[in-house]
Formats: structure tokens, sequence, C-alpha cells
């Protein structure tokens, strides 16, 4: 009995202790101070919070993951992203930054302040600018979810020229909207997700002569099924959506098997000219394909990022998802779409 007893102390003195100096379980202590007391902050069942003081904040915002490395970023710098795959309570995804406001509390940016109706100038600071605007020419610098004129923000506005560094659900990486201002066209990016129809597709950003960025589908080899039926919902699918009006050449067909990771899915195979027209099969195939895309986003992304990633987006950086669920984005590099309806 007496044994049992010390047992008990003992374990009650352990317990004790772990919440001091130890890590229970698998959760992490934080290499960021509290942003409050400077105390140490650790992760627990399901938020990140302070030792010391009432700091703390949720480990799935939007019902997505923050990763460890996120929640450091995010507790030093103030601010992260942006990062992709939150959902909305509708379950639509959407891209934002997080950041801490001045009392601490989590909150979802989606970069509009910086932008519209700004009554400060913007200090790009030794930001190197990303290329010329298309409208006049002045810089383009990252800035907050988009790249924007230098001359479109602040009190003394000249030009409204900006892109969002994620649209439909592919990550414009800066190397790609530099290409895109200097060259008038990206390469061929394949996550593009329509928020209407749910499905990927691959397409060019393009500089129209007006300065403004669209899309321009990949040529397609054989034309021969281009009906009516065909082309008509893969306009439209991409025209009300993306924040930048879809390019006149729309000829492309959207479903276009992808290359790569995508073509291996057997999801991918309802996408056949055939099989464009028949809403009940790719409705049934929509989920599949949707993640499809992803995983292709993901793969592409992970590559690019190695040979990308810079300032602002260092923090694309893929990273190994606990949770299979919060996961629209495997990774934050799949980010999330231009709706920012949380
Ligand atoms: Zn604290
Ligand atoms: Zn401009």
């Amino acid at each position: 009995m007496r044994e049992i007893a010390a047992m008990t102390r003992q374990i009650v003195e352990r317990a004790k202790n772990y919440q001091l100096d130890s890590v229970p379980g698998d959760y992490a202590t934080l290499s960021a101070p509290c942003p409050k007391c400077g105390g140490v902050v650790q992760e627990n069942y399901k938020r990140f919070a302070c030792t010391k003081c009432d700091f703390s904040i949720t480990k799935i915002p939007g019902a997505r993951q923050l990763e460890v490395a996120e929640a450091e970023q995010l507790l030093r710098e103030g601010t992260i992203g942006p990062l992709q795959g939150f959902r909305s309570r509708l379950g639509r995804p959407f891209a934002a930054i997080l950041k801490l406001t001045a009392e601490h509390k989590l909150e979802f940016d989606f970069g509009q302040e910086g932008g519209d109706g700004a009554a400060e100038p913007v200090d790009f600071g030794d930001q190197q600018p990303v290329g010329r605007c298309p409208k006049c020419g002045a810089g383009v610098y990252e800035h907050g979810m988009s790249y924007v004129c230098e001359k479109s923000v602040g009190p003394a506005r000249s030009c409204d020229f900006r892109s969002g560094k994620i649209i439909l659900q592919q990550e414009v990486t800066r190397e790609q909207m530099s290409k895109l201002l200097a060259e008038g066209r990206t390469d061929l990016l394949p996550g593009f997700v329509s928020s209407r129809t749910r499905r990927g597709f691959k397409a060019f950003l393009v500089r129209g002569a007006d300065g403004k960025i669209g899309f321009e589908f990949e040529p397609r080899p054989a034309r021969a099924p281009k009906g009516a039926a065909a082309a008509a919902p893969a306009a439209q699918a991409t025209a009300g959506e993306p924040a930048s009006p879809p390019a006149k050449k729309a000829v492309a067909k959207k479903a276009a098997p992808a290359k790569g990771a995508a073509s291996k899915a057997p999801a991918r195979a309802p996408a056949s000219p055939r099989a464009r027209g028949a809403r009940a099969a790719s409705k049934k195939a929509v989920v599949v394909r949707t993640a499809v895309a992803k995983a292709a986003t993901t793969k592409t992304s992970v590559a690019k990022t190695a040979a990308t990633k810079t300032g602002a987006s260092k923090t694309a950086a893929p990273r190994k998802r606990a949770t299979g669920k919060a996961a629209a984005a495997k990774s934050s590099t799949a980010r999330g779409s231009r709706t920012p309806k949380a």
C-alpha cells in the first residue's frame, strides 16, 4: 500500500513537471517565444498555447492544420502566408494570410486593406521588383496576397494593376510572375482548380494587350472533337471565376488529360473529349479528379519550390502534413483558391 502511495506521488510529481519542462506525447515546444509575454509556447491537443500567460491560437484555423514550423514563423513574424488549403464553413477552399493582431489574436488577412483604400503609402523596403507593370511600367512588387504595381497602392494611386499570388488554387510563384511580366506568359501551370466545377485544369497566364492577366490554354494537337457542346462548358467554367478574364484564345479543353502525375490516375480517364459533355459522369469523378489535380500541383510545386523560393514565398516550402484531412493542400504549396470567402 505504501508503495502504491509512493508510486502515485511519483507519477503525480512527474506529471506536474511535464507541464513545465517536458513534452508529453508528440506535442512540440515551439522555438518561437510567446508574442505576448516571451514565455515558452507549447503545442497541445488543439492549440499552441503559452505556458506562462493566456496566449494561445488554434492549431486548425480554417479547418487546415497549422504546422509547427508555420506556427513558429507566425509567432516570430506576426504573419505568414498566403497559405493554401483553408476551408470555409461551406467547404470552399480558400487561401489567406494568417496574422496576429495587436491583441495577439489569430486572424485571416485577405490582403485587401493594403491595396484598396489604403491611406498610407506602402513601403516595399528593400524588395526587388518582380518586374515592370504591364499597364504603366512602374515596378511590380509582392504585397500581401498579390503582386501589385507600386502605383496601385498608397494614397496617390495612378494604376490598378494587381494579380493574385494564388489563382484558383494555383500558386503563381515569383519566378512565374516575373516571367509573365517580362515575356508575356508563364509556363504551363498545371494546378488550377475551377471553383465552380472543382475540376483541375492547366493553363498559361498571359498578359493581354490592355495589361490585364488572362488564361490561355494549351494548344491541342487533335482538335477534331471540338463541338459546341465541348467548347462551351470549358469556356464557361473558367469565365466567371478567374480573378482576371480568361483569354480570348480559350480554344482549349480544360478537361484535357493532364500529363505527369495526373494522367496516371484512372480517375482522369472520363475527361476524354467525348465524356466532356456528360455532366453526370464528371460529377462523379469530380472529387477524385480534384484530389488528383491537387496531387499534381503539389508534386510540381515541390519541384518548383526548391528552385524558386524567395523572400516571402519561402513559407511555401513543402512539408508533411499530419492529417490527410485538412488537406485540400497537401503542402502549403498547393495553396487555396482565389476566392477568400471565409
Ligand atoms: Zn505568454
Ligand atoms: Zn502600374
